[in-house]
């Protein structure tokens, strides 16, 4: 069984012309369901986050700031987006929508999830587009309950996991390894258990050496019972906000790589969409299948 993870409330609701591309939740499914895709997965919906749950990772003040609706205009302009209950709602399901994808890749192998890799989330403040941090959550979650002892947060997002290598500085059981574009966002860059910085304009082959020795590298520092991947794709030639030069094809290179590596290990791996940024959200949408495609090939490969 392959899950894919989503839920029809996904999409944030924000004035015309902002950056974030408000409606590639949907449109996501759209693609995938107009490349006939869907069929090989199971599709699922999580439930909401509970605020109590939450405070694992995120300090209480915010998340019930978030709730709430009493973030100060500070706070909106770090974390760049115009509060709403619906982005209030979606924010509580899609952490648990990453923690879903995550127990579901226990069972079965592998599953993704259609929203997630918030990763500039920190413990007290939301940051970057990212309300909480679902990465740090769900890998916290499953150690508490003891479905797992070891995690291994690989994010591939062009921008470094700045909120999640600090949300789990002191947690040397929850590995978090960036592959980032050092010129990018943010400025001021955390320590993840293995930062890996990436000039810009690198294209398909610089990028794809990079990940390979990034593999050889993790497989002598961390085996992990889980890998929860951070498939951005605003590495992108395209992306709006990303500096690399990353072709479709190097995207589809990095996801099959990447899946493969682990599964022939028998390392359950889910898969977050993360981060990708353009006027055509269609565009948009599109490289975001790419990791879908990837887990139904590997899927089907056994
Ligand atoms: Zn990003």
């Amino acid at each position: 069984m392959l899950s894919l993870v989503t839920h029809p409330a996904y999409d944030i609701p924000l004035p015309d012309g902002h950056r974030f591309p408000s409606t590639k939740f949907s449109r996501l499914i759209a693609r995938l369901d107009r490349d006939g895709i869907t069929s090989a997965f199971t599709s699922l919906q999580p439930d909401p986050a509970g605020r109590t749950d939450l405070w694992r990772t995120q300090s209480a003040s915010y998340v019930d700031a978030v709730a709430a609706g009493t973030l100060d205009s500070e706070a909106l302009r770090v974390l760049g987006l115009t509060w709403s209950q619906v982005l209030a709602n979606r924010s509580f399901l899609a952490v648990n929508g990453t923690l879903l994808a995550a127990r579901q890749a226990l069972c079965h192998g592998l599953a993704c999830h259609a929203a997630g890799g918030t990763h500039h989330a920190h413990h007290g403040h939301g940051a970057g587009y990212c309300v909480f941090n679902d990465l740090a959550y769900s890998a916290v979650r499953l150690v508490d309950e003891g479905a797992v002892r070891r995690v291994l947060i690989l994010d591939c997002d062009v921008h470094q996991g700045d909120g999640t290598a600090r949300i789990l500085a002191d947690r040397p059981d929850l590995f978090t390894c960036s592959l980032h574009c050092k010129a990018n966002y943010p400025a001021r860059k955390a320590t993840s258990d293995l930062d890996v910085e990436i000039d810009r304009h690198a294209d398909d082959a610089a990028y794809l050496d990079i990940l390979h020795d990034t593999l050889r590298r993790l497989q002598d520092m961390i085996t992990p019972d889980l890998v929860i991947y951070d498939a951005g794709v605003d590495i992108h030639e395209g992306d709006r906000l990303g500096l690399l030069a990353v072709s479709y094809d190097g995207i589809r290179q990095r996801d099959a790589t990447v899946l493969r590596h682990f599964r022939s290990r028998g390392i359950p791996v889910a898969t977050v969409i993360g981060g990708g940024y353009g006027t055509d959200l269609d565009e948009v949408a599109y490289r975001h299948s790419l990791v879908f495609h990837a887990a139904a090939a590997e899927h089907a490969a056994g």
